[in-house]
């Protein structure tokens, strides 16, 4: 593992939230929404509502320039984020968890709590200086987040769909190039 469990769950949830933008664009029912909200493990309040939807897609924009930001942006823009929201961490136990960090009340709105859970994850991200675990995705069409927690850092795409379409790509390059001497 690369960063404590609650904060690599909360990185997962955000770049899938801001990774839902991207086409085919997902998340666009209160039905997704309930099974991001379950997918991800939430708990705590959480309406089922449209206005709840839109609060939760409201947050792409902003999440994904904290996700891609440089370490220091970063760093202000979490501060930020934990100021404005109110945030005071609390540590909080509640079936399955063992004790884990709250910043915000279980009651607050469900928009409130995922922006405040990936401030905190990106803490320990900008204290580690592990940046370079996000990036874009390599396939020259997409604009996707990649998250890659890997122990050798070989995560490159961010779906298997564009892992996929870059690995058919390049064997075609290489029965085009049969003379090439290629080391994979
Ligand atoms: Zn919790
Ligand atoms: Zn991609």
């Amino acid at each position: 593992m690369v960063f404590t469990h609650d904060t690599e769950e909360a990185l997962q949830a955000t770049v899938a939230l801001v990774n839902a933008a991207e086409p085919p664009v997902t998340l666009t029912t209160v039905a997704e929404l309930d099974a991001f909200f379950v997918r991800h493990g939430y708990t705590g309040r959480h309406d089922s509502t449209r206005a709840e939807l839109d609060e939760v897609l409201a947050l792409q924009a902003p999440l994904r320039e904290l996700l891609t930001a440089d370490r220091d942006a970063a760093a202000r823009l979490v501060n930020k984020m934990l100021a404005d929201a109110g945030a005071v961490p609390q540590l909080v136990r509640h079936p399955p968890l063992d004790w884990h960090i709250h910043a915000v009340p279980s009651d607050a709105p469900l928009a409130t709590r995922i922006l405040v859970e990936t401030a905190m994850a990106m803490i320990d991200v900008i204290r580690d200086d592990e940046l370079s675990r996000l990036a874009v995705c390599a396939d020259s069409d997409c604009e996707g987040i990649v998250l890659d927690l890997s122990r050798n850092r070989s995560r490159r795409y961010c779906s298997t769909t564009c892992s996929n379409r870059n690995a058919q790509a390049a064997h075609r390059a290489r029965r085009t190039q049969p003379r090439s001497h290629r080391s994979r």
